[in-house]
């Protein structure tokens, strides 16, 4: 047999866990599973002696905004910091100025994105308005998933948040029957607005410099109320539900007690299970990151419900900001915008994670990438199986990544102020896109590469 290529020497991870093996590719994708002593031909061979072999990942909640918002970094850049993070399908969200949130609109992102991108890319786009025909137009559009808000739009941002933005119950409601229809999945930011606005008022005239208070304006109870109330409201609706970045023991509490109810997922980031309120303190405006960054109990919840499924899906909400924009909000974690880069620094922080025996690699494989290709409809991503696309990455768990500002290839890595000094065991070595090495101590591959993700079954 002749391949393509062979990458050999290396552990495998797949989907019946770790082994000694070698891939062949062929034609971007998987074209065999070999034992580790099986003779094979190869146009390339890639040595991975000492490293572990995983599926690319994919990140389903990342916030890129262009083509608008050049300053806050570009396709190219932060396409290419998903290759430098081990990312080979990223899902953007709506959230831009015009929101995405009619074919038009989607159209236009794809056209932009496809000409641009490192990796493969997806669309969420908001539905607007809550109707039949708008809904199944969106869906027919190639959209990866609907995305909306159970909060009203920040002051400022409608044009952002036109479709996304649903703080009436009777709205969520709608959203999620209308979507149920399509088949799609509907991610939401849960956080409660009644709650949320009372909560404002509570901490009004306080220190917005003391970086607790952020968690005081935007309490757990938020999140676990909305979350509890988008589950109840499932229990009819029956959509393909998915919470976002949730963040408290509280929400975990909530998810638990409706296991089995509906078709629901949720999702943490490596923000909330690394890091405390403590730290956003030490880190600055920089850090802050809605809903907030809570505390060790909260944190040590969330990887609990990792390890026992009730969290299937890690992901960056990776969403930059320039400095200027923080900087402007010095002092203030009232008014400063929220968002943190993390396409870079999601996988040597979930190694880590595994270096110190907190989970499993297999499970840190699943929650990066093999759920999301579940959950999305992607049946050829996410697992290195014969016949799988060829988006792999080699992993060498003994070295040993620093994040520092000058080595990051996004835009917003002069805002990277949580995981600046961080020292994560384990490191990207190489990252292969359809079978093409497009990041191998450095970007190799060139704008344009990343393909257009639809849904199984989709246009
Ligand atoms: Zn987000």
């Amino acid at each position: 047999m002749s391949f393509d290529k062979l990458i050999r020497g290396g552990i495998l991870m797949t989907p019946d866990g770790p082994r000694p093996g070698q891939l062949a590719l062929s034609g971007g994708r998987i074209a065999g599973v070999l034992g580790p002593d099986e003779q094979a031909e190869a146009g390339e061979m890639i040595d991975a002696t000492g490293l572990q072999i995983l599926p690319g990942l994919i990140d389903i909640h990342c916030h890129i905004r262009s083509p608008a918002y050049p300053n806050r970094g570009s396709v190219e850049t932060e396409t290419a910091a998903c290759a430098a993070g081990g990312i080979t399908s990223v899902f953007e969200m709506p959230i831009t100025d015009p929101c995405c949130n009619t074919p038009e609109k989607v159209q236009r992102r794809r056209e932009h994105f496809a000409q641009r991108a490192h990796v493969d890319f997806g669309l969420y786009a908001a539905p607007l308005p809550l109707t039949e025909a708008a809904v199944d137009a969106l869906a027919g559009s190639g959209i990866i998933a609907f995305k909306i808000f159970t909060t009203p739009p920040p002051p400022g941002r409608e044009r952002e948040f036109a479709g996304l933005a649903w703080p009436d119950p009777a709205d969520q409601m709608q959203a999620l029957r209308l979507i149920a229809r399509t088949g799609l999945p509907v991610v939401v930011h849960a956080e409660n607005a009644d709650i949320l606005a009372r909560a404002a008022q509570l901490v009004a005239g306080d220190d917005p410099g003391d970086a607790r208070i952020h968690n005081r304006a935007r309490p757990p109870m938020a999140e676990a109320l909305a979350v509890a109330m988008l589950l109840t409201m499932n229990m009819r609706a029956q959509a393909r539900l998915h919470i976002a970045h949730v963040t408290s023991a509280d929400s975990i509490e909530v998810l638990r007690r409706f296991a089995g109810t509906s078709d629901f997922t949720a999702e943490t980031c490596p923000h909330y299970l690394c890091y405390t309120e403590t730290d956003v303190a030490r880190a600055g405006v920089a850090a802050k990151i809605n809903p907030p960054i809570r505390h060790a109990a909260d944190r040590e919840a969330l990887w609990q419900a990792i390890e026992d499924g009730v969290l299937a899906h890690v992901t960056t909400d990776h969403a930059a900001f320039t400095p200027q924009e923080k900087a402007a909000h010095t002092g203030n974690f009232l008014t400063a915008p929220p968002g943190h880069p993390g396409l870079e620094t999601m996988l040597p922080a979930m190694l880590d994670a595994v270096h110190t025996g907190r989970i499993s690699l297999q499970r840190a494989v699943s929650v990066m990438s093999t759920n999301a290709a579940a959950r999305f409809g992607l049946p050829d991503r996410g697992r290195l199986s014969k016949g799988g696309r060829a988006d792999i990455v080699l992993i060498d768990p003994t070295a040993l990544t620093t994040p520092t500002a000058a080595k990051l290839l996004t835009a917003a890595h002069n805002i990277a102020t949580l995981t600046e000094g961080a020292v994560f065991h384990g490191a990207l070595r190489r990252t292969l896109l359809a079978g093409e090495t497009i990041w191998h101590d450095g970007l190799t591959g060139t704008p344009g590469q990343g393909r257009f993700i639809t849904p199984k079954g989709q246009a």
